[in-house]
């Protein structure tokens, strides 16, 4: 019989804290490692779609997220006049969680956090993985701090620039370059901002996602230079030329920007890494095995499935370890390729209206399509994990 009673998490995002509070929450003891020396994340915001919700449910904390954040059941799309193209009401969500609430990601981090401790879990900040040795029914690992201890399994949530994924595939499968970039602020809520809206521009877009009563985040996408590493300095101005032809409150908050702003820049480097996630007792999820485009809002939520769904099929029954996380690999690759798919689709669509002619095709086929084709993907993914 393999029993699974130790597991090491590496990374302490949404993904890794999912990840221990679900095991330590069935009676496993955990050690959770996190590079970063406290958990002081940048600011700007998730939207955790329902199906996050529902396995933040099963850590007991939903009523918590809910009181925390900002819920909505809609989302708009605007012509850069903030002229209206199509309302969209998410076929997500049920009589227990709403379509949407979105919070930042710090207070979802706090959370998550909370569950793992009450859970307990035990946390090691400061801390990384030196080196990994596979043995047959058990994980070597050493880590930075010299100390070495042994587990029944490994599972990597440590993000997009992943050294478990490393230790796994080598240098086979890394996130490559788009082409494209987002930009993010934190900026008041207009009152008549109530659920996720998009600005289509002509060679870009920007949106907003409420984050509470009183705030929201504004982002922006838009081709990049691949390895685009822009100076804090410059981060206003360049944001600030970048948001110009939008009207209503995007050009507020744009003609607001300054060098305290907290503007954040990131690549959209989407990487899909083929199953298995696994090699021996090492396991991945996450960022570390998929990140997408951001169009979906659903890259954290499929980290949170991934912990949910690792957790249950590790500790499902007495079959070899291995098939355990062969079945992981196998359930949760076509979920999440299709989000790789559709929100890749999507990115490739908007940055492709490029003229005033092409924005004017897109409104038409916006109109009479987009509602459809998001509530395609609403009734995927809001079907059971
Ligand atoms: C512009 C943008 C907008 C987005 N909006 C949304 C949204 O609205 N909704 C949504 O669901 N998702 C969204 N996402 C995606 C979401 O941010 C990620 O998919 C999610 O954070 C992934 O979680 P994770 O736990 O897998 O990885 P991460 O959040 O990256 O966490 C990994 C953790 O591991 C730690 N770590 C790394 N290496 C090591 C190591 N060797 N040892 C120990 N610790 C390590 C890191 O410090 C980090 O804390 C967005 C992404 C972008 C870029």
């Amino acid at each position: 019989m393999s029993y699974v009673r130790r597991v090491l998490v590496v990374g302490g995002g949404v993904g890794g804290l999912t990840a221990a509070a679900t095991f330590a929450r069935r009676g496993v003891e955990v050690v959770l490692i996190e590079r970063r020396p406290a958990f002081d994340l940048p600011g700007v915001g998730l939207g955790q779609p329902a199906n996050a919700l529902r396995v933040y449910d099963t850590l007991g904390v939903l009523d918590e997220i809910l009181a925390t954040g900002f819920s909505y059941d809609r989302m708009h799309l605007f012509d850069l006049g903030r002229r209206l193209i199509v309302e969209h009401k998410f076929l997500l969500g049920d009589d227990r969680v709403p379509a949407f609430c979105a919070l930042s990601r710090l207070q979802l981090h706090e959370i998550l956090l909370g569950a793992a401790e009450r859970a307990g879990v035990q946390v090691r900040l400061g801390v990384t993985v030196s080196e990994i040795h596979d043995a047959m029914d058990r994980v070597d690992v050493q880590f930075s701090t010299g100390q070495c201890d042994s587990f029944d399994l490994l599972a990597g949530f440590d993000g997009i620039r992943s050294t478990t994924r490393l230790h796994l595939v080598g240098t086979a499968f890394a996130p490559r370059p788009s082409g494209y970039g987002a930009w993010r602020v934190q900026a008041p809520r207009p009152d008549f901002v109530r659920g996720m809206e998009f600005l289509q521009g002509i060679g870009s877009k920007t949106g907003a996602m409420p984050l509470s009563n009183g705030v929201m985040y504004l982002f922006h996408i838009r081709p990049e230079a691949a390895g685009a590493d822009f100076a804090g300095q410059d981060l206003a101005r360049l944001f600030k030329e970048r948001l110009a032809q939008y009207s209503s409150y995007v050009a507020e908050i744009a003609a607001s920007l300054n060098s305290d702003s907290d503007i954040v820049y990131s690549p959209i480097e989407p990487l899909m890494l083929p199953w298995p996630w696994f090699r021996g007792r090492v396991v991945i999820g996450g960022d570390a095995a998929h990140t997408f485009a951001p169009h979906l809002t659903q890259g954290a939520a499929m980290a949170a499935e991934d912990a949910f769904v690792l957790a249950r099929e590790v500790l499902d029954d007495e079959v070899p370890v291995e098939a355990r996380l062969m079945r992981y690999s196998m359930k949760r690759y076509p979920r999440c390729a299709f989000v790789y798919t559709f929100s890749g689709q999507w990115l490739h669509d908007e940055q492709s209206v490029r003229s005033a002619q092409d924005l004017e095709t897109a409104r038409a086929e916006l109109t009479l399509n987009a509602s459809a084709r998001i509530g395609v993907s609403d009734r995927i993914l809001n079907g059971p994990i």
